[in-house]
């Protein structure tokens, strides 16, 4: 019975019933959309591989969690609204089709949790491993999405909730008996929706930390053409960083070049402050003023009155 499903009896079983209007029942050959007025689409696509982005051998629903969760956060950074995603799977050839089934579970829990749709993708059988990318289209009122570039001279720079996630998640997939809560940050990374309004109204350049924070800190200041210093302090860090790991000399360094935190690095005018502090005021997670922009290039990041240097700033897919 499994290997008699098809590739169009597996799009109608597990991908039609996820279906938003904009997908034509994904009985045609492309998405139609038409953005409310006044508004811009913003589009983002992030690709991921089995035993690159996630364990090998894990086909589930939190590999599909995961990869609409770090899509997700890219349009959070942007200040955009999700609508609906494209989604492209190579999906095993030795797996049998019915093992999708887990994952579109998976694609159903986010898909309600944060209001979108699948408008239509592209399914094929590959001989190497599991390879899943989605492409998610959001909107926002004309002109106000933020962009990596446009931070100014003197601009505050902020960051939401903890960085080191990244690189706690990861090391947490070693044990899997541990406590969830790491686990958690690999695999359902929170992609922060709430900033919207700040990012839309205050913001002057924004970005998510994926790379690294430190990476992603210089890709930001090279955008706007600037330099940007933050202190960093240990409140910034997950909870789950013990004092005894702080002490080792290359913790820190460690989490804020590890990556995959998804959090969001801003810039803002210092008039705004009060008026940031007051829009998180009901957040679950803090939002901490770090630092300032300034005339010139390049990053400095200081941690208890000492200047870091760091051998990388963040991960790189092509590096040798
Ligand atoms: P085409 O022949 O144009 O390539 P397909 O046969 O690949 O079209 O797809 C048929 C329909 O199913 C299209 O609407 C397509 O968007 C949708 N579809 C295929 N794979 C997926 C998927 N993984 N997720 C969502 N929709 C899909
Ligand atoms: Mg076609």
């Amino acid at each position: 019975m499994e290997l008699a499903l098809n590739e169009f009896d597996l799009i109608e079983k597990f991908f039609v019933p996820l279906a938003g209007p904009e997908g034509l029942g994904l009985k045609d050959d492309a998405a139609h959309f038409s953005p409310p007025p006044g508004f811009d689409l913003i589009v983002t696509k992030d690709a991921m591989v089995e035993g690159v982005h996630f364990p090998d051998g894990e086909y589930g629903a939190q590999i599909a969690e995961r990869l609409l969760r770090v899509n997700l956060s890219d349009l959070a950074a942007k200040g955009a609204s999700p609508r609906g995603y494209l989604l492209s799977l190579a999906w095993p050839r030795h797996l049998p089709v019915y093992s999708i089934e887990a994952f579109a579970k998976g694609l159903k829990s986010i898909q309600k949790k944060f209001a979108l749709s699948l408008w239509g993708g592209d399914t094929v059988a590959t001989p190497g491993p599991l390879v899943i990318s989605a492409t998610l289209i959001g909107v926002c009122p004309e002109g106000m999405a933020c962009k990596r570039f446009g931070a100014k001279p003197d601009d505050d720079i902020w960051v939401t909730g903890h960085i080191g996630k990244g690189f706690v998640g990861l090391s947490s997939l070693s044990h899997p008996k541990g406590p969830q809560r790491p686990r958690d940050y690999f695999y359902k990374p929170a992609p922060r929706l709430e900033l919207q309004r700040i990012l839309r109204a205050w913001a002057n350049a924004s970005i998510d930390v994926s790379d690294g924070f430190v990476a992603d800190l210089d890709h930001l200041a090279k955008a706007s053409h600037l330099a940007m210093s933050v202190e960093v302090s240990d409140h910034l860090w997950p909870s789950e960083i013990s004092e005894k790991s702080l002490a080792l000399p290359e913790t820190v360094p460690s989490l804020l070049t590890h990556g995959d935190d998804y959090e969001i690095l801003f810039t803002a005018h210092a008039d705004q402050r009060a008026l940031i502090h007051e829009a998180c005021e009901t957040f679950l997670f803090p939002v901490t003023r770090i630092g300032k922009c300034h005339l010139g290039e390049g990053v400095s990041v200081t941690y208890k009155g000492k200047k870091l240097k760091f051998e990388q700033t963040g991960y790189s897919h092509f590096k040798s």
